[in-house]
């Protein structure tokens, strides 16, 4: 796409208003361009690499490769909104402690770094708070007060609210993967005991439902298993299938409970599952309700969404949160 003829100048260029989203993972990272209206212009996907330095590289490579599919010189783009699964201050832009992308210590000034390559402006978001803002557009819920539940290799959630992103005094609302709900349950990394992320997270799945790698389609993890196993009716999967969706109601109850959102959207690799997850999750809050009257004039079940397969949310939020754009 490109905008030429007499009649085109800098001010309708067609990178005029386009902000940059990229999402960085431990083993990839999406990128998209996404115009003023938060329509998706260009996308690209590389592998990720480990330690700051190859983390900054890697994502200027892909902002490079961005302008470059959308036809149009760095310059004219917008700015930069980088999503990181990690503690981030996304005040100072610096991404303070991230495992999965070998940063710990003195942390990384992302923002700085990226802006000095690209010569853009950069922010930096918490991956699922740029999930949460991504899911919103996605999703046509631009207005409705939101939280989405992140179920990875973590549980976390993020939450929109009033149409801005919650991020709470300190960046941690929403952090309810570390919310002990088990005294008995296993120790957490985080060192409490019985932490909801331990017992319900893709993690927590691969261990209550281990799966050969050859038993899996390219792209599916435990889960897919799990939920595959149950509805072929396998009893024990069917067990574990109820108990994944039992914690992941609590999760659901306690976010609704807390802050009223009007949806809670399921994302994260084991939401990937899709339909089967969501009417599991249903189902277990349908149970509950039954027994209490209270939770059933919340309408729990019909409050539980999950996020288009192969939608780049987080991607698209990470440019929503670009600086200079309305969600920031
Ligand atoms: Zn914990």
């Amino acid at each position: 796409m490109s905008a030429t003829g007499p009649t085109s100048s800098p001010a309708d260029s067609p990178a005029e208003g386009v902000h940059l989203g990229l999402d960085i993972g431990g083993t990839k990272v999406l990128g998209v361009a996404v115009g003023p209206a938060g329509e998706v212009l260009a996308d690209v996907r590389l592998a990720s690499e480990p330690g700051p330095e190859r983390v900054v590289a890697v994502a200027a490579e892909a902002v490079r490769a961005l302008a470059d599919a959308l036809g149009t010189p760095l310059d004219t783009l917008a700015g930069i909104g980088v999503g990181v699964p990690g503690v981030v201050d996304a005040r100072r832009g610096v991404l303070t402690h991230a495992v999965n992308l070998g940063v710990d210590g003195e942390g990384l000034a992302l923002a700085d770094r990226l802006r000095e390559r690209t010569g853009l402006p950069v922010a930096v978001e918490n991956d699922v708070n740029a999930a949460a803002v991504g899911a919103a557009r996605v999703l046509g819920l631009d207005g409705t007060d939101l939280a989405y539940l992140s179920i990875g290799t973590g549980l976390a959630a993020g939450l929109v609210l009033g149409g801005r992103l919650h991020r709470g005094t300190r960046g941690g609302a929403g952090e309810i993967g570390h919310l002990p709900v088990d005294p008995l349950g296993p120790v957490c990394p985080c060192g409490q005991r019985g932490c909801l992320e331990a017992l319900v997270s893709g993690s927590a799945i691969a261990r209550a439902w281990p799966v050969e790698p050859e038993a899996l389609a390219p792209g599916e993890g435990p889960s897919h298993a799990l939920f595959r196993a149950a509805a072929a009716g396998d009893e024990k999967a069917g067990q574990v299938r109820d108990r994944v969706a039992d914690h992941l109601a609590a999760a659901v109850q306690l976010l609704v409970l807390t802050v009223d959102v009007d949806v809670v959207v399921l994302g994260g690799g084991v939401a990937e599952v899709g339909e089967r997850l969501r009417l599991a999750v249903a189902s277990a809050l349908s149970r509950r309700a039954r027994a209490s009257a209270f939770l059933a004039s919340l309408d729990l079940p019909a409050r539980v969404t999950t996020v288009p397969q192969g939608r780049p949310v987080a991607a698209v939020g990470a440019a929503l949160l670009a600086p200079g754009r309305e969600a920031r």
